[in-house]
């Protein structure tokens, strides 16, 4: 294609305002899918994407568009992921395009999320059009939401669309709209190949599959490259296009869009980012923001049965070929045996590890709480960094712990402000600003300890603003705070698994909270079993769970064969989730009984 006829841009919106039923509209307008190979949201492949209904990896898709000047244009969709702890990789897909479509429900409004990426596509000088979808919905106010745009991000909505991805209106103005208002990309075929890596999966065949725009120069199959942030070099064995399927082609070049194959081992040798260029004429200089994504949150993994500890490193090994961001390694607990501790970049990331490990690898997993990374500045002067709480050295081996903080940004209904405000304040928030945006909606500022708000914060704010409030979050820095390590005892024994990193001014009242909550989720044995919190040798909360009665087993053991039958099946499978921690059974819940504290 000519550069001057290529489009490339990205949909930004808020979670379920429209944008894969959008994409599937245009997919459909465009014949580049045909009815009847239309499933609903062609762009969210993955199963756990779908039953979610959010978009996780980014995909890209080509489509030829014969506009109403009657010239032919290639446009290429590169979708984002809609999800905070997926920021990264929506500024890579960002700056692949030249353009982007704002689409805001008509019914609701601005929302975090939506500015979130629109100052990010600002920042990068995409041109934006605004989209106001739902316009079906007896409750669409396009006028009102128009105005709060305007007033919010200061985009021109005279000519916004109105539209239905739903009921495809609106969808050749789109169109129209993406070759009139997204500039064509720059003709640069004559520099050297510099082509950007906006997303990568692992194929068991054919080796990484990369995703990337040309940004300058051309490539084709069969060329040697480089990748200039790892320095590795391949021979392309497969070019071409996503139409939305694979097509192969000779050759790309500058403002093109496509994929290659070319023996690449896993995803973390072709980084989201980073720029491939030619070996035999590299350029001079990487395209500029490569970063690699840090994991921020982390967590224990270990088998309920020991005997699947060779299975997991190996669903671990396999998930990594395709999640350069996911890290683990082997970690011994004295309560749980042997398990992985594995980082992720945040929360959601964790939840799709945990749940394809369990559904795609059949295993059973026992996963500790989440935790942030602390440095740790020690007596000696070195700092060391922690990503899990029983290791902490002892308040006598330390100088200082700091913790990463982050600013969150809230959009809520006025209503909500209150309550919001107090569950900041709760979490350690510090103040920092409230804007009204519009008449009834205002945006909260402030900046929490990373571990207050991986520790449920985000459902805490959907339940208490009725599922209204959004919210936003970036990485601010380290900050020094008094913190302390609350270990738990079941039975008189310290269980590693469940020993945390608390401040001081919060332990007694975590330690209480959590001994409470643990009586209630670990069966009663035969016995009676004490729980304990403690800060070094101190007990700063005690509970105990009463020994089973007798007549109580007797019940169990009663009644006919079927129901006994059943009820030992019963048993077995609630097993599958239960650690033995010395003769104690602890079920899976019971690890995550910090985050049910509020
Ligand atoms: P995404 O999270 O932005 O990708 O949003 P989806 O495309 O998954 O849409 C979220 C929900 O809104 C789905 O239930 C869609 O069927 C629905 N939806 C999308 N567009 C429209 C529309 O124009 N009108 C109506 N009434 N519903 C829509
Ligand atoms: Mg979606």
């Amino acid at each position: 294609a000519k550069v001057s006829h290529i489009r490339n841009f990205s949909i930004i919106a808020h979670i379920d305002h429209g944008k894969s039923t959008l994409a599937d509209r245009l997919l459909q307008f465009t014949g580049t899918v045909a009815d009847r190979d239309m499933k609903e949201q062609f762009l969210d492949t993955m199963e756990l994407e779908r039953e979610r209904g959010i978009t996780i990896k980014l995909q890209a898709a080509r489509m030829n568009y014969q506009a109403n000047n009657g010239e032919t244009y290639v446009l290429n969709l590169i979708d984002t992921p809609g999800h905070v702890d997926f920021s990264y990789e929506v500024s890579r897909s960002l700056i692949a395009c030249e353009g982007a479509l704002l689409v805001v429900d008509a019914s609701q409004g601005v929302e975090a999320q939506t500015l979130a990426n629109v100052y990010l596509a600002l920042e990068h000088d995409l041109e934006i059009i605004p989209v106001l979808n739902k316009i079906d919905l007896p409750g669409a106010e396009p006028d009102r939401v128009k105005a709060e745009i305007e007033e919010v991000i200061g985009l021109d909505c005279s000519g916004a669309i109105l539209a239905s991805a739903k009921e495809g209106l609106g969808i050749p103005e789109i169109l129209e709209a993406i070759v009139q208002g997204v500039p064509a990309p720059q003709n640069t075929t004559e520099d050297r190949l510099r082509a950007l890596i906006f997303d990568s999966y692992y194929d068991s065949y054919r080796g990484v599959i990369v995703y990337f725009r040309v940004v300058d120069g051309k490539v084709s199959k069969g060329d040697r490259i480089r990748l200039m942030a790892t320095g590795k070099e391949y021979d392309i064995d497969e070019l071409g296009v996503l139409s939305p399927t694979q097509v192969q082609v000779e050759e790309l070049h500058a403002g093109e869009v496509g994929y290659l194959a070319a023996s690449i081992k896993a995803v973390e040798d072709a980084r989201v980012g980073d720029t491939i260029t030619l070996k035999a004429a590299p350029a001079e200089k990487p395209l500029p923001g490569y970063k690699e994504a840090n994991p921020m949150v982390f967590c224990g993994m270990f088998p309920t049965d020991a005997n699947q500890f060779p299975e997991l490193r190996e669903a671990l090994e396999r998930l990594k070929l395709n999640d350069a961001a996911l890290s683990y390694e082997p970690e011994t607990s004295s309560a749980m045996g042997f398990g992985f501790r594995c980082g992720f970049l945040g929360l959601l990331h964790m939840e799709i590890v945990q749940e394809r490990l369990e559904r795609e690898y059949d295993l059973d997993l026992i996963i500790t709480a989440p935790s942030v990374v602390y440095r740790v500045v020690l007596n000696s002067g070195e700092t060391i960094t922690i990503d899990n709480p029983s290791t902490l050295p002892a308040a006598n081996e330390r100088q200082s712990i700091e913790e990463p903080y982050v600013q969150i940004d809230i959009i809520t209904p006025e209503t909500y402000v209150g309550t919001l405000m107090e569950l900041c304040q709760t979490r350690r928030g510090v103040f920092k600003d409230m804007k009204y945006l519009t008449q009834s909606r205002t945006t909260l500022v402030y900046e929490l300890p990373l571990a207050e708000v991986v520790t449920d914060f985000f459902d805490q704010m959907k339940t208490r603003s009725r599922g209204y409030a959004s919210m936003e979050y970036h990485f601010l820095g380290y900050r020094s705070n008094d913190l302390v390590r609350l270990d738990i005892m079941i039975n008189s024994d310290p269980v590693d698994a469940l020993a945390m990193i608390v401040h001081r001014d919060k332990a007694y009242y975590v330690g209480r909270g959590l001994t409470e909550k643990l009586k209630e989720l670990i069966p009663r044995h035969q016995f009676k079993v004490p729980i304990q919190a403690a800060i070094g040798s101190r007990i700063i909360a005690s509970e105990h769970i009463p020994a089973l009665r007798k007549d109580v087993l007797a019940k169990c053991y009663g009644g006919d064969i079927s129901r006994k039958k059943k009820l030992l099946q019963k048993q077995a499978k609630g097993k599958k989730r239960m650690k033995s921690i010395g003769t104690v059974d602890v079920p899976q819940s019971a690890f995550m009984a910090v985050l049910k504290l509020d």
